[in-house]
């Protein structure tokens, strides 16, 4: 049976490395403070804005929460986006996606400087992290990252298949595993036999977003599993993207869903942004 990997107790110990730094950098006389922009009133935006909001607060560090009408224009987003890159009290600026359809979402990510892209989506920071030379790393691959080190996964030389190439999350975490030594192959939804490059993974990650579509016997024996996948299934359950039971009786490690990726994101935000204030002294 798999060893469990535990993300919100990973999450808890760095958000605690985290606060203790901050506790540091405000003896410096630095607050790290982060910009948190939302358009418009989609219910799951409006929950992970205040989660990021509440993060910020119990790690000591200074939030602005810009929320703007869903008809706000583009010209005037961008102005606030402007006014954030050159405001010295904050240190990362996040542009909540989605963004309401008449807005350029590209322009608005592009806006922002590179120096405050917490998120790591500008194409700046994405170059950087291509070229093994990153400054931020985007939020969920950097926490799957971290969550690997944790476990003690050594990636190098190590076969890592990662299903799913978002630019949000498979793209970035199969350069970051790149960067790290390992073999990848990166599947989609267009990838010949799924089922076949998934048994070759020494190192199986999954960022589909379709429940439990990775079966179980698919996984090779003493495998580690990391399930970025959350979806909902009926009022109030939450799966992955792989098949857990299954895959936990083959894999040496398995991150649950929820409690695996999921608390990781956040805490990366965090960690981006203390960087941030620290690279401003
Ligand atoms: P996207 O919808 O942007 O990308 C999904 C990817 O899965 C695409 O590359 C798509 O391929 C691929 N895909 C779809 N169907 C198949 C298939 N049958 N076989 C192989 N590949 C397939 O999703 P995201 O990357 O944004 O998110 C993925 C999951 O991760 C979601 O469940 C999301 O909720 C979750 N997530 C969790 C986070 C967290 O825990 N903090 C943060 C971000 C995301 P193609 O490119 O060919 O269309």
């Amino acid at each position: 049976m798999a060893t469990i990997i535990d993300g919100k107790a990973i999450a808890a110990k760095i958000r605690s490395e985290i606060t203790e730094e901050v506790t540091r950098l405000k003896a410096q006389g630095v607050t790290p403070g982060l910009a948190v922009v939302l358009v418009g009133e989609d219910p799951a935006s409006k929950v992970y804005v205040s989660m990021k909001e509440k993060a910020c607060q119990e790690a000591g560090m200074f939030s602005d929460e810009y929320k703007l009408h869903t008809e706000t224009s583009e010209a005037d987003l961008l102005a606030l986006v402007d006014r954030l890159n050159n405001d010295p009290r904050i240190h990362g600026i996040l542009v909540q996606l989605p963004l309401p359809g008449h807005i350029n979402t590209e322009k608005v990510l592009e806006a922002i400087s590179p120096a405050k892209d917490v998120d790591g989506f500008h194409p700046y920071n994405v170059g950087r992290l291509v070229v093994g030379k990153p400054l931020f790393q985007p939020c969920t691959p950097y926490g799957v990252m971290v969550m690997l080190r944790e476990a003690g996964v050594e990636l190098a030389g190590k076969e890592v298949v990662v299903v799913g190439r978002s630019n949000i999350v498979g793209k970035p975490v199969a350069f970051m595993c790149l960067q790290q030594n390992a073999t990848v192959t990166l599947c989609h939804s267009r990838t010949r036999d799924l089922a076949e490059k998934v048994r070759s993974a020494d190192v199986l990650i999954a960022a589909v977003g379709k429940p439990e579509m990775i079966k179980g016997e698919w996984v090779k024996e003493g495998a580690v599993v990391i399930d970025v996948g959350v979806n909902r299934v009926g009022e109030k359950k939450l799966v992955g993207d792989v098949e857990f039971g299954a895959a936990a009786e083959r894999a040496a490690a398995i991150t649950p869903v929820p409690g695996g990726v999921g608390p990781m994101t956040i805490t990366m935000l965090l960690h981006n942004t203390m960087e941030s204030a620290k690279r401003s002294i």
